[in-house]
């Protein structure tokens, strides 16, 4: 083990575009075309959160790498290949939109392999022990996509296409996946489903995206019955309430099915600034739960934690979120002073909120047990 926290990124997933929309709505009769571009999930996001940690000195102290696109044999055992199929032929021609809200232009295709590929490789760097534990900056997401229908930006289910290469590999046999994304991880929830071996855990806000999944009362199928957990929130949630159902639901899930290793669908979209979304998390509840989630791999799985990159559409705020994980992640003292951190201070939850966040996280812990 190098001790070191892994870096997976490249250039050309800051390259994927598509579709002619203004923020959600596609460019045409009343809705004038944007100045300042397209749909929310935009390269400067993630652009930015990677030149903040490389201004602050963060990204040298981390190994900082790319990695191989994923292989046809690594989509093909999450995807069919029609959808496959469907996907090339329509970025040779030029991109299009054959899901919802997932437009791509003609290195779709192809920029969202290397989006896989940087999970994967994240994925394998710590299974291998080659890092401590490990950052993928992956874009596109994919944590809504379905094996055969693109939704919510997402075009290629990046966190089960890596999940899948590493039980081909025989790396790992347990796998859970928390996906504290704002949005229901509709997509690596329906994949696994009815897998005893993956444990998918989703805290989101309620009735957000998709609007008809999430529901606490989804709890897996079959074999795979218990291996779902939904956390879902109401609007106006805030540091307090997603460190609690942090502490009282999803972290004793994931400790009670003892996995190999941890992987976080890691979006920024819960934070106060973010236009997708009536959170109220900010810079000191992402550091404070990769903290609790660190504590727990080092407990139980030796530390094996892999983080993807998701959502998050604040260009300003999502990098001062992202340098907190990676700070914690790599034990640096490296800081980026949250810029916003008084404005947002004063617009947390009133304690009555709070108060009701809390007995909803209690409900939900009864009816576990
Ligand atoms: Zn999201």
């Amino acid at each position: 083990m190098t001790g070191k926290t892994g870096f997976f990124y490249d250039e050309r997933c800051f390259w994927h575009s598509g579709g002619n929309y203004a923020f959600m709505a596609p460019v045409g009769g009343l809705v004038q075309p944007a100045a300042t571009g397209g749909l929310p999930e935009n390269p400067e996001t993630k652009r930015r959160l990677k030149n903040l940690i490389e201004v602050t000195g963060l990204l040298a102290e981390l190994h900082a790498t790319g990695a191989a696109p994923a292989t046809d044999e690594d989509l093909r055992r999450v995807h069919p290949a029609e959808f496959l199929d469907v996907f090339r032929d329509t970025c040779r021609a030029g991109g299009g939109e054959t899901g919802l809200r997932a437009p791509y232009g003609p290195d779709g295709f192809e920029i969202a392999s290397l989006s896989a590929g940087l999970v994967i490789g994240a994925l394998d760097a710590v299974l291998s022990g080659t890092c401590r534990n490990a950052y993928a900056l992956s874009r596109p997401p994919g944590h809504h996509c379905l094996p055969d229908w693109q939704n919510g930006f997402c075009l290629l289910a990046n966190i089960a296409i890596a999940v899948e290469a590493a039980r081909a590999k025989g790396t790992a046999k347990r796998f859970a996946v928390l996906d504290w994304d704002v949005h229901h991880g509709n997509g690596t929830e329906a994949i696994f489903y009815e897998d005893p071996d993956v444990l998918t855990v989703s805290i989101h806000q309620e009735r957000n995206y998709p609007l008809d999944t999430g529901d606490f009362a989804a709890r897996g199928a079959g074999k795979g019955e218990g291996t779902n957990l939904n956390i879902p929130l109401p609007p106006g949630t805030g540091h307090n309430g997603y460190l609690s159902a942090m502490e009282r639901l999803a972290l004793p899930a994931i400790r009670a099915f003892e996995p190999d290793v941890l992987i976080i669908a890691c979006g920024f979209d819960a934070a106060a600034f973010d236009p997708l979304s009536r959170m109220l998390a900010n810079v000191e509840t992402f550091r404070a739960m990769t903290r609790q989630v660190m504590d727990l791999a080092n407990g139980i799985f030796e530390g094996r934690l892999v983080m993807a990159h998701e959502g998050g559409y604040s260009e300003t705020y999502v990098p001062f979120c992202g340098h907190a994980v990676l700070a914690e992640m790599a034990g640096s003292a490296i800081d980026a002073p949250d810029p916003f951190a008084a404005t947002l201070a004063a617009r947390q939850p009133s304690k009555r909120f709070d108060a009701f966040v809390e007995s909803l996280i209690g409900e939900m812990a009864e009816a576990l047990t």
